[in-house]
């Protein structure tokens, strides 16, 4: 159950309705966030709402019977809409594009990068400056420094930035450089910064986790919500399956159950979804078509030389393609009743 609290509720108003709704046998949490309060309640769901309904200080009630609350779509019909400012949103019946490599390099990549996304009309570059990889040894990021520098840039250009926090200590030292938070698929279920997430004023990109359900994938951003961060936008990057003739395999059915059972925005990722250059172009354009709100991917002036996922990098010319090609699928889709 979530209890929407108006925002003049008193202090005894809300005491006398979480002891009733104790008494009905809801355990309650109460969430704060940017944009509202809630009481979620946890617990048996055979009573009679007007039971409650009726009391002072309460703006709605929803019985919601999904395990996650707040990222349900039983109580918010209304889609999430992310605003970034300066008129950049990632949204339901928008296509948002985030490009840029999967690991910022240097002053001079930056630059380069920038300038591609300037000349394609892309407003969000991606890359990241902590990088989770699977070998120690492997190249693992600029650090703050490359996020400061990076900010710098973009801020310049009108880019913003979407980059992943990798641990809860980085949360505050990168918040003034960073427009999304990305949660990367190996740290889907780390709660702990998963609650450190719900404490910022600003939006946190879920991917879903290497072999995480659906379900799991909303529970995690039900902690991001419950900590009291509205801002989730939940990425579909593929999840790993028997199958080894793709990096991973893309679960693009994840796309339209997310839309159904949720209200938060889903970007699909090609990129770490396939894995494999050629093939991240029908990937990107068949998630625009099960009815993303995003599309995130990878792209460098010369994925050979890309200090990490070179192999599933396009190259600008590849990019400019591509995100031409994601605008004319998505003008397409809009034509279709279906979607
Ligand atoms: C990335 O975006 O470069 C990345 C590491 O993604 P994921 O967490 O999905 O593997
Ligand atoms: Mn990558």
């Amino acid at each position: 159950m979530i209890i929407q609290l108006k925002q003049d509720i008193t202090e005894r108003q809300k005491e006398s309705l979480i002891k009733e709704v104790n008494e009905i046998g809801y355990k309650i949490t109460e969430v704060k966030t940017q944009l509202g309060d809630y009481l979620v309640g946890i617990g048996k769901s055979d009573f009679d709402i007007r039971r409650i309904g009726q009391k002072e200080g309460i703006e709605d009630i929803h019985i919601v019977s999904d395990e996650y609350k707040l990222v349900s779509k039983k109580w918010k019909a209304k889609p999430t809409s992310i605003d970034l400012g300066d008129g950049v949103f990632i949204k339901d019946g928008d296509m948002a594009i985030m490009a840029g490599p999967c690991s910022i390099e240097s002053e001079e990549q930056i630059r380069k990068v920038i300038q591609h996304l300037k000349d394609n009309n892309i407003k969000m570059m991606r890359g990241g400056v902590f990088k989770p990889r699977s070998s120690p040894y492997a190249f693992r990021g600029l650090g703050l420094d490359g996020l400061k520098l990076w900010y710098e840039l973009a801020q310049e250009a009108g880019i913003k930035i979407v980059t992943e926090v990798m641990q809860v200590s980085q949360i505050e030292e990168m918040y003034p450089y960073v427009d999304i938070y990305q949660v990367g698929a190996r740290n889907t279920q780390n709660f702990n910064l998963l609650d450190e997430l719900g404490k910022v004023d600003k939006a946190v990109m879920i991917k879903r986790g290497i072999s995480g359900t659906i379900e799991e994938l909303l529970q995690s951003a039900e902690y991001v919500f419950s900590g009291g961060n509205e801002k989730l936008i939940l990425c579909e990057r593929g999840i790993r399956t028997y199958e080894k003739a793709s990096r991973n395999t893309l679960d693009l059915n994840a796309v339209p159950i997310l839309k159904a059972k949720s209200h938060l925005p889903v970007v699909v990722d090609p990129s770490h979804g396939i894995g494999i250059r050629a093939y991240v172009p029908q990937m990107a354009l068949s998630g625009v078509m099960s009815g993303a709100d995003g599309i995130i991917y990878e792209t460098h002036e010369i994925p050979e030389k890309a200090y990490s996922d070179g192999q599933q990098t396009l190259d600008f010319a590849q990019s400019a393609l591509l995100a031409d090609q994601i605008r004319k699928t998505f003008a397409m889709r809009k034509t279709f009743a279906l979607l």
